[in-house]
C-alpha cells in the first residue's frame, strides 16, 4: 500500500471514481463517503458511491445521500459501475469481507483501491494507496486530512462540512470520546466558518426517531438486559420477534449498547441482536478492556480498543451463552474496577 499522498497527482485529470464503505454505513462511513464525493466532483471526476447494503433512515438528510446505490437492491448497476471504477475509495472499513456481498467484486476490480481508514489491522496488500490510523477519532477526520494535505482546502464547502461534520460528531460520541483531539476541535471550527449549522445536524441525527423506537427501548432495557456485577458486564441480548413487534428498522439499535456502558462501574457492554440471517454483536467499554481483542477472538469481528463488533450464525442462545463463558476467561481483567 503506497501513502495515500501519492494518489493526489492521480487526481490532475479526470477519473471514474468508485466510493465505498462498510455495509450498514453509519454517520461516520456515510459521512466520509458523501463528503469525498462532494469535494472529489468539483475537479470533474465521475463519482459514484455505493453502499454494500441499506442504511438508517437518519442518514438520509446528507446532501446527495439519494444518490447512493446499495448494492443488494442495485447488484448489476453497482458491479458494471465496479467494474469501470479506475479508483476505488474504500472508507471506514479495514478489510474487504466488511462489504458482505461486494466483497467478490471489489477483490476483482481492475481500479485501484485505496483505503482511508482508522480501524486496527488492515489488510494492506488489498490497498493500492492507502492512509490507516487507529489514533483518528473517524474515518470523516482522515476524509478532511486527506482534502487539506491536497493543497484544496478551499474546496471544503457547506456540503462537505455537513458530511464531515456528522462522521466525526457520531464516532466520537459527540465529542467524548479518547481519540477526540485537539485537531479535531480545530477541524470542528474551521467547519463552523464555513457556515456549518451543527444544531440541526444534532437534530437530523438524534431527534427523528419514531415513537415505537422510544418504547422499543425502554422494553430492551427493562426486560432484554442483563448485569453481571462480578464481571463488571452488562449484556443486552434482543430476539427478533422483539424487532418485529416494534418495527424497527436498520439504524434504530445504533447506540442502545452505551446505555449498559452508563451503569457505575460497568467495563464491558454487549448487545446481541438477532437480525435473522445472523446474530450482530456490538461491544463497548471503558478503559483498559480492549473489546478488539475480545470480538476478534470469540465473534469472529473486530474495531477499535474500546468499540467492536462482530457476528455469529448460531442461534441467539448459544451466542450467549458463548458471551458468557467468554467473559469468564477474563474475569481478572474486567473485575478489577480502577476508574
Ligand atoms: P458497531 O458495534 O457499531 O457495529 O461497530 C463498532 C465498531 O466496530 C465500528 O468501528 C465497526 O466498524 C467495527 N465493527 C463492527 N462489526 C465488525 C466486524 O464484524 N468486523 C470488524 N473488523 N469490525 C467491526
Ligand atoms: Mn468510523
Amino acid at each position: 500500500m503506497q501513502p495515500i499522498a501519492h494518489l493526489h497527482p492521480l487526481l490532475q485529470e479526470p477519473r471514474v471514481i468508485v466510493i465505498t464503505m462498510h455495509q450498514k454505513p453509519d454517520a461516520d462511513a456515510m459521512g466520509s463517503a458523501l463528503g469525498l464525493y462532494h469535494f472529489l466532483i468539483q475537479f470533474g471526476h465521475t463519482v459514484s458511491v455505493i453502499s454494500p447494503t441499506n442504511w438508517a433512515a437518519f442518514l438520509n438528510w446528507m446532501p446527495a445521500c439519494d444518490s447512493v446505490i446499495d448494492y443488494e437492491r442495485e447488484q448489476a448497476k453497482a458491479d458494471a459501475l465496479i467494474e469501470e471504477a479506475d479508483l476505488i475509495f474504500c472508507l471506514d472499513f479495514n478489510v474487504l469481507s466488511r462489504t458482505k456481498k461486494m466483497e467478490t467484486a471489489l477483490a476483482a476490480a481492475s481500479g485501484k483501491r485505496i483505503l482511508i481508514d482508522h480501524h486496527q489491522q488492515p489488510d494492506e496488500p488489498m490497498f493500492a494507496y492507502g492512509i490507516s490510523n487507529t489514533l483518528k477519532s473517524s474515518t470523516a477526520e482522515m476524509v478532511y486530512d486527506f482534502i487539506c494535505q491536497s493543497g484544496h482546502s478551499s474546496r471544503i464547502n457547506l456540503q462537505v462540512a455537513e458530511c464531515i461534520y456528522a462522521g466525526v460528531m457520531s464516532d466520537t460520541g459527540s465529542f467524548r470520546f479518547p481519540y477526540t483531539s485537539a485537531e479535531v476541535h480545530r477541524m470542528v471550527a474551521d467547519l463552523k466558518e464555513k457556515g456549518l449549522n451543527h444544531t440541526a445536524i444534532h437534530q437530523a441525527l438524534f431527534d427523528n426517531f419514531s415513537e415505537n423506537r422510544l418504547r422499543f427501548i425502554g422494553h430492551v432495557l427493562l426486560n432484554r438486559m442483563e448485569v453481571f456485577y462480578e464481571y463488571n458486564t452488562a449484556l443486552i441480548s434482543i430476539p427478533q420477534q422483539d424487532l418485529m413487534k416494534y418495527d424497527i428498522k436498520t439504524g434504530d439499535t445504533e447506540g442502545l449498547v452505551n446505555y449498559p456502558l452508563s451503569i457505575e462501574g460497568i467495563r464491558l457492554a454487549a448487545i446481541i441482536i438477532d437480525r435473522g440471517e445472523e446474530r450482530k454483536c456490538s461491544f463497548r467499554s471503558k478503559g483498559d478492556f480492549d473489546v478488539n481483542v475480545f470480538a476478534r477472538e470469540h465473534f469472529t469481528g473486530g474495531g477499535h480498543k474500546n468499540a467492536a463488533g462482530g457476528q455469529s450464525r448460531d442461534p441467539l442462545e448459544k451466542v450467549v451463552n458463548d458471551f458468557v463463558e467468554a467473559i469468564k476467561k477474563y474475569r481478572s481483567e474486567l473485575s478489577s474496577y480502577d476508574f
